[in-house]
């Protein structure tokens, strides 16, 4: 049977397909996608909330890299990641639209780059941060598993 997230999720994973798009449908897809509270944010906020996890502030844009989610007190950030935005080596990281791919493979590859440089920023400052993939969020078990070794140690 399957869960309420994981049908989220498939919903989700389904939505940004980057082919067979016209443009204006293409870059309404992708806005969806980069904002806040997509539906990967929300799965791990569930969880969250599942595990009794709360107190965490989203998006703090004074934190290296605007973290989806932070503990500001005990310094823990999680970074919720589009496979695609971040260039994730999955295959659906590794899908570049059609239309303008030079365009996008230079997008994504700055933005690995800045994702690397505020990870090492964080970790100077004293921070320790989680990173979950999008394709990762599929079961919910693993989910879980992975948010509970990361915040009860
Ligand atoms: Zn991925």
């Amino acid at each position: 049977m399957k869960s309420l997230l994981s049908m989220k999720l498939t919903q989700a994973s389904e939505s940004p397909s980057t082919d067979n798009l016209s443009p204006a449908q293409r870059s309404h897809a992708m806005r969806q996608v980069k904002g806040k509270n997509t539906k990967p944010e929300l799965i791990v906020r569930a969880a969250l909330r599942n595990l009794g996890h709360t107190g965490y502030r989203l998006h703090r844009s004074d934190i290296p890299g605007a973290p989806d989610i932070a503990w500001i007190g005990r310094k823990l950030v999680i970074f919720i990641n589009g496979c695609f935005w971040h260039g994730h080596n999955c295959p659906r990281g590794a899908r570049v639209p059609k239309s303008r791919a030079d365009y996008w493979v230079g997008k994504i590859s700055r933005t690995v780059q800045r994702d690397t440089q505020n990870r090492q920023r964080l970790s100077a400052a004293g921070w320790s941060a989680l990173t979950l993939w999008e394709c990762e969020l599929r079961d919910e078990r693993v989910l879980n598993a992975r948010l509970m070794s990361f915040l009860e140690r």
